[in-house]
C-alpha cells in the first residue's frame, strides 16, 4: 500500500520510507504521486491538531492513506514557548538564525537548571475510511547559553539532549533518542494494528 506523506520535506519523507519499507507500506510523497497537494491553515492549538488538519486534507484530496506531521520545541521558562510556532518564532519569514537568536535572548536571565525543554513530534495518520490516529514522541533536554555545533537544523545547536548536542552528534545517534525517531517508531507499531 502506498502512503502519501503531506510534507515538502524530503528528509521526513526517507525517514518515514525506512520505517515503513519492512512493514511492505511506501511512503510517496507529490513528487511521486503528481499530486499538488493544498497548502493547510495550521490553525490548531496543538501538535495533534495540527497534524491532523494536515492528514485530514491530503487524505480528502487524494483519497490515499495520508501522514503528516508537526513538530517543534517546547521551552519551560517560557510557558511552552515556541511550542507550535516554532518555525516562524521570531517572525513569519525569520530563518533558523534569527529563531535561535531570539530564543537566546528569551533565555538570557534564566540560569541553567531552568533551562529545561523537550522537542515534541507528533504524526497522525488519516485513512480513506475515516479511520484515524496520532502518536507523540518527545526528547527531553535543555536550552544551551550558545550554539555547539553545525549539524541538524532548526534549534539543534542549542539543545542539549542526553547524549549530546543536537548538532554536534550524528544524524544516526540523533534518531535514536529524537521525538521524531520515538513518534516513528510507535507510528510503525500502530499502523499494523490498521492494516
Ligand atoms: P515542522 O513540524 O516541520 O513545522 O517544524 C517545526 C519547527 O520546529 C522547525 O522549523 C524547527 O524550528 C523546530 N524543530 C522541529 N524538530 C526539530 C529538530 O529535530 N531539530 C531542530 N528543530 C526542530
Amino acid at each position: 500500500m502506498d502512503i502519501i506523506m503531506a510534507t515538502h520535506n524530503r528528509h521526513k519523507l526517507e525517514e518515514l520510507s525506512r520505517i515503513l519499507r519492512p512493514l511492505g507500506l511506501r511512503a510517496v510523497g507529490e513528487a511521486e504521486t503528481g499530486f499538488h497537494l493544498p497548502e493547510v491553515e495550521e490553525t490548531g492549538t496543538t501538535f495533534e491538531e495540527n497534524a491532523l488538519l494536515k492528514a485530514r486534507s491530503a487524505c480528502a484530496f487524494t483519497g490515499m492513506t495520508a501522514v503528516a506531521d508537526d513538530s517543534g520545541l517546547c521551552v519551560d521558562a517560557l510557558d511552552g514557548a515556541p511550542g507550535l510556532y516554532s518555525a516562524r518564532y521570531a517572525g513569519e519569514d525569520a530563518d533558523t538564525d534569527a529563531n535561535n537568536r531570539k530564543l537566546l535572548r528569551a533565555l538570557k536571565d534564566v540560569p541553567e537548571g531552568q533551562r529545561t525543554a523537550r522537542f515534541v513530534s507528533v504524526v497522525a495518520c488519516v485513512f480513506p475510511d475515516g479511520r484515524e490516529f496520532c502518536v507523540r514522541g518527545e526528547c527531553e533536554g535543555s536550552i544551551a547559553f550558545e550554539p555547539h555545533g553545525n549539524g541538524g537544523f532548526g534549534y539543534d545547536p542549542l539543545f542539549l539532549s542526553p547524549i549530546g548536542y543536537f548538532g554536534e552528534i550524528s544524524a544516526e545517534e540523533k534518531d535514536r533518542v529524537s521525538h521524531r525517531g520515538a513518534a516513528l517508531r510507535l507510528f510503525a507499531k500502530e499502523i499494523q494494528k490498521y492494516l
